[in-house]
């Protein structure tokens, strides 16, 4: 029994000591010069991390408050928007604007599977949508849409359509190149890939996305775009913001600028990569087989016949202090994800994968113990081989 909890979550994911420790620094004005500078300053290291010349406005709210965002600032009620769905995440923002009046059409993937440019070119051609909703990395299946080609379809049919992105688990674990891709209002969130607690997150806004606003109709006013902007050409946030997580946000960005776009994208790319190969190697079976869409930021397992993922998921963390999030909507029952993003490095997949090993042994399960271990090595292996 360990005494330390390991979570091995797609969100919140471990922070760094320096994260953590800046949270405990004595409170600032909020209307004072030095949240002005560091406004100023984590404004412009989320441009970077965007890849955007995009306004990207700060948000105290969850992932999911972003996604509320974007939707009541774009549409007016009536707006007809096409929704791209690949799991719960992607079901959650089509729900947040059908909540809020707009006329939702939806494209559906079977889960595990990504919604393909055909799928999209089908429905686009000759269509009036105001904006298209699509999630980047579907968290609740670990899944990476292929947005970039999605992205295409969409700009070749639609040149004035919005795209609306969920980002929330995908930016900084995968390539999103919001100005090379020209996407509208790029959704991401604090407690995933930025290393810190729950509770602040980041939407950039285009030009286009911009001239949108200015006419639509639905109801905000915590989250008005308009506000957040005003405020931001202050150096201030239109309402209270969570300070300590500013300051939190400033360590984590230290890091992440250090380490560079490129080794960000491959240290998550090697991680996912890790455990897949592990998870193989164990005889069991990935949510996403096709590697090419394969999150960074988390994987879905199968567990072997007659272990179910609950009772695996209470071995781990009773036994090892190892925790993993189970499925959500219809694969609640059947699954296991193990988050990988943010804050990991190879020997912690590798301690996941030994007690993996040795949490399926205990439950009874015929596996080749050591083979995970071993095939996610030979993944670090090769990628230090390639890097010297
Ligand atoms: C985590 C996540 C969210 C937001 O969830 P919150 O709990 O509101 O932070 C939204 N979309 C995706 C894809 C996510 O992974």
């Amino acid at each position: 029994m360990s005494d330390q909890m390991r979570i091995m979550l797609p969100g919140p994911t471990p922070c760094p000591a320096s994260s953590l420790r800046a949270m405990a620094r004595p409170m600032i004005n909020h209307r004072g010069k030095e949240f002005m500078a560091m406004l100023e300053g984590l404004t412009a290291d989320l441009r970077w991390a965007y890849q955007t010349q995009n306004d990207v406005l700060i948000l105290t709210t969850s992932g999911t408050g972003a996604l509320e965002a974007a939707i009541v600032n774009m549409l007016s009620p009536g707006d007809r928007v096409l929704a791209l769905i690949t799991g719960e995440f992607g079901k959650r923002f089509a729900k947040i604007a059908e909540t809020y009046g707009a006329v939702v059409d939806k494209v559906e993937a079977v889960y595990g599977e990504p919604v393909t440019p055909e799928m999209v070119a089908e429905k686009v051609g000759g269509a009036a949508y105001k904006a298209v909703l699509v999630t980047h990395n579907e968290t609740s299946t670990s899944l990476l849409n292929p947005l970039k080609e999605i992205a295409e379809v969409i700009r070749r049919a639609l040149p004035d359509t919005l795209i609306l992105v969920d980002a929330v688990s995908g930016l900084l674990t995968a390539p999103l190149p919001v100005d090379e891709w020209d996407l509208d209002v790029v959704l991401s969130g604090a407690q995933k890939a930025f290393m810190i607690p729950p509770g602040l997150a980041f939407a950039s806004v285009s030009p286009r996305a911009w001239a949108a606003h200015a006419e639509a109709k639905m109801p905000r006013f915590y989250f008005d775009f308009t506000k957040a902007r005003d405020f931001l050409k202050k150096g201030q946030t239109p309402w209270t913001p969570a300070i300590s997580l500013f300051f939190a946000l400033e360590e984590a960005m230290v890091l992440l600028k250090k380490e560079g776009l490129p080794g960000i994208f491959e240290r998550h790319a090697l991680m996912a990569r890790m455990i897949r190969a592990g998870a193989k190697a164990l005889g069991l079976r990935l949510v996403v087989e096709n590697d090419r869409y394969a999150s960074m930021a988390v994987t879905g397992v199968y567990p072997p016949e007659g272990i179910s993922p609950a009772a695996l998921r209470k071995t781990l963390q009773d036994r090892f202090g190892y925790v993993v999030a189970g499925g959500q909507g219809p694969l609640t029952d059947s699954i296991i994800r193990i988050g990988h993003c943010g804050f990991y490095d190879a020997a912690d997949m590798l301690g996941m994968l030994a007690v993996l090993e040795a949490s399926l042994t205990q439950l009874g399960a015929k596996i080749p113990v050591g083979a995970g271990v071993a095939a996610a090595e030979a993944e670090l292996a090769a990628r230090t081989a390639v890097a010297h």
